[in-house]
């Protein structure tokens, strides 16, 4: 069976990456992948789960495709996190949807719309480890790559659905990731994007994720980032990987989530607040210049103003180079959904809207003190805003827009700095 078949990836990388592997899989069968949503013959929602406004936009998404379907002929699909987590009852709310394809399953797809074709609709919740041998993929942007190492979680942190909808950690051979890396930056790939739920988990053929890094950085590509590490499993061997390991970029995302001991301790996070400040405080010293982002919560269950005061004292202290800033919500099935008080929702937005003014002032400053300074630049491409100017990722992974030539697109190029927004560093090009 072919035809055409678009995919629409909702939520993280991690998705990004599975919508990589289902195109190229779907491409190997003979379907050919389009963006043009609208004349395609299936239409997949790669989906996530992991804040109920999520949900919410993949529903509404699947209502509006309703119509369409009901003239014949399109096959509507939903896969990932929330396929996992709904599986049947996706079918029961909106009729229209042929396939349900859960997280790991996603070998079976191209089956799994052949059969829909013939009729009726297909639920695959079921398991399945990694497939042997790299997933084929189809990239969509030659210089990055983002390349999974590992799947699933094992820490049930309170509040996330991971654990229940990618299920326990799972970690892809060393040889085989590097066998991946080697053809991406044969192929012309800069930098590549190691990523899993928690990489610092990472363990295959007795390798952990420090030796990971050194592999990897043997294998000719230019820039090796990673995501998502969690503090409690961040090594002292990893810390000096990060250090020793040139390929390997000055940016770590390290998630705290709470500044207060007592929230950390109800949220299951592992990692107290003065433990994790004293990694930042290693880090730093370890990897002069390192950029440290973070993924902070307000509103968690129980959360007191006092407690969430120590979440803004955290940020004052430990000046973050750039932080996700969430709105607790409830996930059904997780422990934080029956824990309470719940923080009223004109709470957690005025304690969500005070987050983002503190991170905006401190991304500002952080980002005001690379004025002057040179940034190694790749070069993505023009800016989105002014197309007279060039848009790249510094290796601390800050956006900088800087006037240079088209020519210097798809390069490292070096830039100095001379102004700075707190999401952006403005530069003029310099010779590399
Ligand atoms: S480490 Fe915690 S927050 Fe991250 S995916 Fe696992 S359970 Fe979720």
């Amino acid at each position: 069976m072919s035809g055409t078949v678009s995919i629409r990836t909702y939520g993280c990388q991690m998705n990004e990456a599975d919508s990589e592997a289902m195109a190229g899989l779907l491409e190997g069968e003979g379907w050919a992948v389009t963006d043009d949503e609208a004349a395609a013959d299936v239409v997949l929602l790669n989906t996530c789960c992991v804040r109920r406004h999520a949900e919410e936009r993949v529903w509404n998404a699947l209502f509006a495709l309703r119509a369409r379907a009901a003239e014949g002929g399109l096959i509507v699909g939903v896969c990932g996190c929330m396929a996992q987590w709904r599986g049947e009852e996706i079918v029961r709310r909106a009729p229209h949807v042929r396939v349900v394809c859960g997280t790991r399953a996603f070998a079976r797809l191209p089956d799994l719309i052949r059969r829909a074709a013939a009729g009726g609709a297909v639920v695959d919740v079921g398991e399945g480890g990694l497939p042997a041998g790299p997933l084929p993929r189809t990239r969509r942007g030659a210089l990055k790559a983002l390349v999974p190492v590992m799947r699933g979680c094992g820490n049930f942190c309170a509040y996330c659905v991971v654990p229940y909808v990618r299920g326990p950690e799972e970690s892809r051979p060393p040889g085989e990731i590097a066998a991946a890396v080697e053809a991406l930056a044969r192929d012309g790939c800069r930098e590549v994007t190691l990523l899993g739920q928690n990489v610092n988990g990472y363990a295959a053929a007795g390798v952990p994720f420090a030796g990971l890094l050194r592999i990897v950085g043997g294998t000719g590509i230019a820039r090796i980032r990673f995501l998502t590490s969690h503090p409690k499993d961040l090594s002292d061997g990893l810390i000096r990987a990060i250090a020793e390991v040139p390929q390997v970029c000055e940016h770590l995302h390290l998630p705290l989530q709470a500044g207060s001991d007592r929230v950390l301790e109800r949220m299951r996070r592992g990692c107290a607040y003065g433990r994790y400040r004293a990694l930042v405080v290693r880090i730093r010293a370890a990897v002069p210049g390192i950029a440290i982002s973070t993924d902070l919560m307000a509103g968690f269950p129980g959360e007191t103003a006092d407690d969430f005061e120590r979440t803004l004292g955290a940020m004052e202290e430990l000046r973050f180079d750039a932080a996700f800033l969430f709105k607790y919500s409830d996930r059904e099935g997780t422990t934080a959904a029956a824990m309470g008080p719940k923080v009223p929702p004109a709470e957690i937005a005025e304690r969500h809207a005070r987050m983002l003014d503190l991170q905006s002032r401190i991304g500002l400053e952080r980002n005001r003190e690379r004025i002057g300074g040179t940034e190694e630049v790749l070069v993505e491409g023009p800016s989105a805003r002014d197309p007279r100017r060039l848009f790249g990722r510094s290796r601390t992974n800050r956006r900088v827009v800087f006037e240079g030539d088209g020519a210097l697109i798809g390069t490292l190029a070096c830039a100095t700095i001379r102004d700075a927004t707190p999401l952006t560093l403005i530069g003029a090009p310099r010779a590399a």
